[in-house]
């Protein structure tokens, strides 16, 4: 058999995207980034119509080039919560600006085999988008962050996502030093908000691209 990897992770995909269409999720497959870039820009956007955007901390959206091509788009209002060049005040206000974006696009830290979606944040404004505020919301997110259970999604994302991002954005905190979670109360600590999502309400608000390659943390 050719990509057998692929081959395998295609039916473990699958059987996922049937577990997250019965929690209300919209769900689409692709085979790579690049499928990932064409279902949101040619089937998910036009069908939503937004006229605002945002987005929440994802290495997976920037491997798509997504963020690239959306921040360009004429008509849509883009509140750009990567600029880098705002002061914590204005990156701040901006963060809770995006809470009322028509669309929000980001990752999940996990996702379980029976379809919860996992998330931990620092200022908790990815999180939290997720659940509420935006009319919609596009997860891109790739099939190394399918894990069994909810114990399983924890442990990933405290022993694995958290310190491995602490680590990326030079955080002063002790898991990068030992790599695993140290439960700190450092003041750069970036786990602050836990979310579980179980269900997307309305039906169809969320709606996720699993892509068949490890991507993100
Ligand atoms: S609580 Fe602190 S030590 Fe634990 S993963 Fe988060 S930042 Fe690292």
């Amino acid at each position: 058999m050719d990509q057998p990897i692929e081959h395998y992770w295609q039916i473990r995909l699958s059987k996922l995207k049937d577990v997250l269409e019965g929690n209300n999720f919209e769900v689409f497959i692709a085979k790579d980034t690049g499928e990932a870039k064409s279902i949101v820009l040619d089937r998910i956007l036009p069908s939503i119509g937004a006229k605002s955007v945002s987005w929440g901390g994802s290495m997976t959206y920037l491997a798509t080039s997504l963020y690239e091509v959306i921040k360009a788009k004429a008509g849509l209002e883009i509140l750009d919560t990567y600029d880098k060049s705002l002061t914590f005040e204005q990156s701040y206000e901006l963060r809770r600006k995006s809470l009322l974006a028509d669309l929000f696009i980001t990752g999940t830290n996990a996702i379980t085999e029976d379809g919860l979606l996992v998330n931990l944040d620092m200022f908790g404004n990815r999180a939290c988008a997720v659940n509420f505020g935006p009319k919609h919301v596009i997860l891109l997110v790739g099939r190394n962050k399918i894990v069994g259970d909810l114990d399983e999604a924890m442990y990933r994302i405290k022993n694995y996502a958290a310190p491995a991002n602490a680590m990326r954005l030079d955080k002063k905190t002790p898991c990068v030093k030992t790599s695993y979670c140290e439960e700190c109360k450092s003041p750069d600590r970036i786990c602050n908000v836990w979310t579980i999502t179980e269900k997307s309400f309305p039906k169809g608000r969320i709606k996720i691209v699993l892509i068949n390659q490890d991507l993100g943390l």
